[in-house]
């Protein structure tokens, strides 16, 4: 199987059955975002613990297969994170989507890469960057404790 395939089956399956789906038990965060080039509409909710750790992290949402298989990926590689290896790995994945051709990070074992990098495929198509990072841009706000949406159109 080539790489490009995997990585489309990657997508199709998250998007498909997207991981932590719904609101997690407890979460103390919670912030909204919206690409209206796309339609796509997230909205992520976190736990933040008693260290700053991202304790728990689940989304709902609505939009197109890229849209939701980001949010999917990005809650299972965020999950139980430290607050700043979380945004080590934000930076990394949005630099890789717009940028660099790989991910940096030390704290993703090499499932969690191909995982990531099955997203690396939307940097030909500066629309669907914003399907892809979306999800990011809004955990970002989550954990900053903004106020206001996240709009892909004015980051
Ligand atoms: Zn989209």
């Amino acid at each position: 199987m080539d790489l490009k395939q995997l990585y489309q089956d990657i997508i199709l399956e998250h998007g498909k059955s997207p991981r932590n789906f719904g609101k997690c038990a407890g979460h103390n965060h919670e912030a909204k975002g919206y690409n209206p080039l796309c339609g796509d509409k997230v909205h992520v909710y976190l736990k933040l613990g008693e260290g700053n750790e991202l304790e728990n992290v689940s989304f709902e949402g609505e939009g197109c297969a890229i849209s939701l298989a980001s949010a999917s990926i990005m809650t299972d590689l965020i999950k139980g994170k430290s607050f700043e290896v979380s945004k080590e790995i934000i930076n990394d994945f949005l630099k890789m989507v717009k940028s660099s051709s790989e991910i940096s990070s030390n704290n993703l074992d090499n499932d969690q890469k191909t995982k990531i990098m099955s997203l690396s495929g939307v940097k030909q198509f500066p629309m669907r960057v914003k399907c892809a990072t979306l999800s990011w841009h809004t955990l970002v706000s989550a954990m900053n404790k903004e106020k206001d949406e996240v709009n892909t159109e004015k980051t």
